[in-house]
């Protein structure tokens, strides 16, 4: 985080496992906290003390179990207004801000279009005006926030708060943290926009308690990231978990990364536009034309999408058969056009699959865009842990 490294809220071992637990699925007592971590109640209730005493934990009226199951307890909540976050997500053409609670709850959100100068300076110029539209919104806001996440496409380094490589053009090597806390007076930290969103759904959504969890995106571009052992990997040189480049098809076109057959070669909506425009000779058309032409039944477009949902179902099943994820959540805007490929997202899967590995469910999960700017404050949550 830039510039200040604030300190993380908890560092022991037992504090960080308690709010862990109460972030994501609080409210619990003391005992169900006792149970899931393997602490001692001594010890969950040594731990717990200084997190009430800063006003992050708070104690619920007491509850009795069942009738006479003896001394009523008093579960431990999540205070959720002790501290904001905000969160922003940058897109090729437009800004989404948004302030969260604790828990991930948005409270408020903003957005602004790009305007013609996207050079990392205009970008960061109005980023900064945004982030004072949501803090404005409620006086607590700029009271109670530290934090602020940003999401981006690309190629992100977390740890230096750089953006290595961006489709914004002239984005090279941007040490984005750095300007935007110099600017807000926040603790900034960045990240690769689709880790952002898999961290927001793996501790807030559809990943609440997996070990092994995946999300996958599909549209303009094809990413997913990957959860092992509770943690978003980002791999030694920070690009796990491109399915999007996967080689699919030795023979297949060739992709904007240099290589032949990735899947995005073939399924993200400027190439299923390419393959349409190529069978048809139709030259101008655009991809909401082509989505138009499969919808009336035009082969050559529906081809294009069955094609495409081949290429993302067997990309699918290899990411499941390397690392065996509990559940694998789908997202994106590519989720508009589901109609025309997901049945063949599904039989691809199911046929590539490897053995028990097809027992993972593949959850649809439409998310608009004030979700992504979501995951970007979940961000500074996270920050709150070592
Ligand atoms: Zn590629």
């Amino acid at each position: 985080m830039f510039p200040n490294h604030a300190q993380p809220l908890v560092t022991a071992p037992a504090e960080t496992a308690i709010l862990a637990l109460l972030l994501t699925e609080g409210p619990l007592s003391r005992v169900e906290l006792a149970r899931r971590t393997g602490l001692s109640s001594t010890a969950i209730t040594k731990s717990a003390r200084p997190l009430i005493d800063d006003g992050y934990l708070h104690e619920l009226p007491p509850e009795r179990t069942a009738p006479g199951a003896g001394r009523p307890v008093n579960p431990l909540a999540v205070t959720v207004e002790r501290e904001f976050f905000v969160g922003v997500k940058i897109s090729a053409d437009a800004l989404f801000a948004t302030v969260c609670d604790l828990r991930a709850g948005m409270r408020a959100t903003a957005g602004r279009d790009l305007g013609e100068d996207r050079s990392p300076e205009a970008v960061c110029a109005l980023l900064c005006e945004l982030v004072d539209v949501v803090l404005d919104a409620d006086p607590a806001f700029r009271e109670r926030t530290r934090h602020l996440g940003i999401a981006v496409s690309g190629d992100v380094d977390r740890a230096a708060g750089r953006v290595r490589y961006s489709v914004l053009p002239g984005w090279r090597d941007v040490p984005l943290a750095a300007m935007v806390a110099r600017a807000t007076g926040l603790s900034v930290t960045v990240e690769n926009d689709v880790k952002a969103l898999t961290v927001a759904e793996h501790w807030f959504g559809e990943g609440i308690g997996t070990e092994y969890f995946a999300l996958v995106t599909i549209g303009a571009g094809i990413g997913s990231g990957l959860v092992v052992n509770g943690q978003l990997i980002a791999g030694a040189y920070g690009v796990a978990g491109e399915m999007g480049h996967i080689s699919i098809d030795p023979a297949g076109p060739v992709c904007h990364c240099g290589q032949t057959g990735c899947v995005e070669a073939i399924a993200s909506s400027d190439a299923i536009r390419d393959t349409v425009r190529a069978a048809t000779g139709k030259k101008d058309l655009d991809f909401d034309d082509v989505v138009q032409l499969a919808r009336s039944g035009d082969p050559a477009a529906r081809d294009a999408f069955a094609r495409a949902g081949r290429a993302i179902g067997t990309g699918i099943a290899t990411l499941v058969n390397l690392l065996g994820p509990e559940r694998v959540v789908v997202t994106g805007e590519g989720l508009d056009t589901y109609d025309l490929f997901g049945v063949h997202i599904k039989d691809a899967y199911a046929a590539h699959c490897f053995k028990a590995a097809a027992k993972c469910p593949l959850t649809l999960r439409p998310l608009p865009w004030e979700e992504w700017a979501r995951g970007a404050a979940v961000l500074g949550i996270q920050a709150l842990f070592p």
